[in-house]
Order: C-alpha cells, then structure tokens, then sequence
C-alpha cells in the first residue's frame, strides 16, 4: 500500500493562473502538489503573452494597471531569476491614431498625470516605415510579452524540483473535499485552489466562467521591429530570430474546436491595413480564454467548503492579472486580508444559493 503524503495545498492547473499561485506558495516554502493536464490549445500556452496598461475598444488605461504593471515586472523577473530562464521581454508598444480626433484627444490626455508613466512619446505624423500611421501614433511603456510556453515550463520544473508534480488528469472522483481536508489519491492537504480555466468541476459549476475562442497566427518576416504595432490586431515581433505573433480573435459565437479560415482571413487583413512589410503564415493556434460576465476575475473560497478555493476568469489579460492577484489571493488564505470586492467570490455567491443542490 502506497504511504500517505502530507501537504499544504493543492493545486488543479498550471496554466498562468495556477503556474502564479504555485510560485507565490513556493516562495512561503510551503508543501504544493500541483497536478495539471495541458493540451495542445491550453490558452495559457498559446497566449501571444501581450501586457500593455492601455488597452481596449475605448483606448484606456487597463484596470488596476498602476498596481498590476510595476508588480508583473518584478514578479517575472523574479520567477527568471530563481529558475534562471528567460521569458520576460519588455518592449514598447506603438499604437498608430485612426484620425486627427483621437490624436488630439491624447495630446489633451497626455498633459495629465494619469498617463504619465505609460506614455512614452506622442508623434503627430507618420514615424516608423513599414507602419499605416498618417496621423502619427501613441508610443506606450511597460509593455511587453510573456514567452508563456517558457515560462509555465520553468514554473513546471521549479515544481517538480521542490515540490510535486502530477502531469495527469485529477479525476472528481478521486478528489474528497472534506471539513476536516482534501483527499487525493494517497495525498492529504489543508486547502485545494482550482486554477482550471474553462475545464468545469462539480464545485464551482455555478459560477458563470463562459469560454471566449481566440486565434491567433505565427508570421515569418525578415523585417526589422523592436516595437509591438497595435490597433485591431497587436503585432509581437520575434525575440529570436523565430516566429512573430499576430493577434486575436474574439469569438463567443464559435464553439467549434480548431482553428478556422475565417479567423486567418481577419488577422491578415486587420494586419494589412495595419503595416505593410512582406510576411509568411507559418502557423495557426486557438484557445479558449476563461471569461466573466463583468470582466473581472474570480477567486476566493468556495461559500460552504472552507478549504476550498478558485482562482480563475483570468479572461484576456492572464500575463498582467495573475502575479498581482495570486499574491492577493494567499494573503487573503493565510494572514485573512481581504480581497478586492471588485474580484471577490462573494460578488456571485447568490448564484450558488440558488443553484440546484
Ligand atoms: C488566442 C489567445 C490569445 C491570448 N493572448 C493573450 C495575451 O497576449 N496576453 C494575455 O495576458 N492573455 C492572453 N490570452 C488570455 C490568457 O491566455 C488567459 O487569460 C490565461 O491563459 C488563462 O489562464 P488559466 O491558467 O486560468 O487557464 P488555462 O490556460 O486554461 O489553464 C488551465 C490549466 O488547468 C488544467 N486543468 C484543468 N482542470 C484540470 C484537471 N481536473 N486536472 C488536471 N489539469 C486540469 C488545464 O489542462 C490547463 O492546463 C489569450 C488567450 C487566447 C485564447
């Protein structure tokens, strides 16, 4: 009979969110199993590893971005340092404007304070060759990209190094949540944390975490960039004399697996109207972004299960969202600090009460 095993936490998925939760438990030396079944379009390792503080539709600075920004930098930095990797690449992002209206609108934006440590430069005419920016374009700081694939890698043999690691499906019927603990297999813990993306389990069904299909496609160019190009589309270019990405699509409509033609088809064309240097398709990936309603992430313990909790809906942004929040998240568990009502569990617990039992 194979001995029991004791630890401290549990952890269901290593993808960005749970790769963060590890490493901020390892860091406290506490005793993790980790257990994590990856597949070919896991979102985290297909992630194009975009962060950049100004972002969406409307063109403003991201959620929380003064606190997420300077903490994804030292966090990463410090994950490269322990396991003497490097997936951190810091970049500027230049985002052409669509009219002289948007470019006077962040020359009035960029007098104040409230941009001040994201804008680099503001040009009021076309500046970089190979680039559709007549009416010039915002050059923005503290972006960069994640080399994801690299990072949850190193994350995954930091693990296996100091703690243990599972490369298996974990099974709702091999896991008891119990008052007293969890159980796995011959593994005893104090606390389970579900970092399981758009993968559903019994516990934390009724949460409304809906799959978002993305796409992106790899290019090969042999022309020269130190810049991410970003409107419609971000354009990453290469650390390694390798594979550029372009991205993404957003489709909730498609619940088709696999990637589409249609997907490629709006990448390209979005990418042409956006610059005009020769490129190759040489590939193309889709994931499934977990997501929420009110594009916050969730995490917190489960409202009747004490020592069980999650830490997902990490949506488009898991590269800037998870370092700072999984530290939340731990402080919260451990020392009882509270945790933002903006991403607290709590905001849904009515949809628990109400869900059939
Ligand atoms: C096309 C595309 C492009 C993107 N680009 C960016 C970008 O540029 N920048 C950015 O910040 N974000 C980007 N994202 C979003 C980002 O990928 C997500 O926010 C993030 O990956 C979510 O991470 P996660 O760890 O919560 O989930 P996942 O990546 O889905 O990881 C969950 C892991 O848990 C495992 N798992 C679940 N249940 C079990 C179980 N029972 N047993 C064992 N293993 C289990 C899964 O197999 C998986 O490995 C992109 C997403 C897509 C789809």
């Amino acid at each position: 009979m194979t001995k029991s095993q004791d630890v401290d936490y549990i952890i269901i998925g290593q993808g960005l969110a749970g790769s963060a939760v590890a490493f901020q438990l390892l860091t406290m030396k506490k005793r993790i199993l980790v257990i994590d079944q990856p597949l070919n379009n896991t979102s985290s390792r297909i992630a194009a590893g975009l962060f950049n503080p100004i972002t969406g539709q409307r063109v403003v600075k991201t959620w929380m971005a003064d606190r997420l920004f300077p903490y994804l930098h030292e966090y990463y930095r410090g994950v490269e340092e322990v396991s003497g990797e490097k997936f951190l690449y810091p970049m500027q992002l230049y985002r052409p404007f669509g009219s002289f209206a948007e470019q006077n609108e962040w020359m009035a934006k960029s007098a104040g304070p409230e941009f001040e440590a994201y804008i680099e430069d503001i040009s009021t005419r076309a500046t970089y060759p190979n680039v559709n920016d007549v009416y010039g374009g915002l050059l923005v700081r503290q972006c960069g990209y994640l080399d994801t694939k690299c990072y949850i890698e190193s994350v995954r043999k930091l693990i296996a190094r100091e703690a243990i690691f599972l490369d298996e499906e974990a099974a709702e019927n091999d896991l008891s949540i119990l008052p007293e603990g969890i159980r796995y297999k011959h593994y005893h813990a104090g606390k389970i944390i579900f970092c399981n993306g758009t993968h559903r389990n019994k516990w934390f069904d009724w949460l409304p975490i809906r799959p978002l299909k993305g796409e992106t496609i790899r290019i090969l160019s042999s022309h020269q960039q130190e810049l991410i190009i970003n409107r419609g589309v971000y354009i990453v270019p290469a650390h390694d004399g390798g594979d550029w990405r372009v991205g993404a699509t957003y489709n909730l409509q498609d619940n088709n697996v696999g990637i589409s033609e249609d997907a490629r088809r709006e990448l390209v064309e979005k990418m042409k109207e956006l610059v005009n240097f020769p490129f190759n398709i040489v590939g193309q990936e889709w994931g499934l972004r977990p997501t929420t309603p009110d594009r916050r992430p969730i995490l917190g313990r489960h409202p009747e299960l004490r020592s069980c909790f999650i830490f997902n809906g990490m949506g488009t942004k898991g590269v800037s969202l998870t370092p700072f929040l999984s530290e939340m998240l731990i402080r919260s568990i451990e020392k009882g600090e509270a945790i933002n009502k903006e991403v607290d569990i709590e905001r849904y617990k009515l949809l628990y009460w109400s869900s059939p039992k």
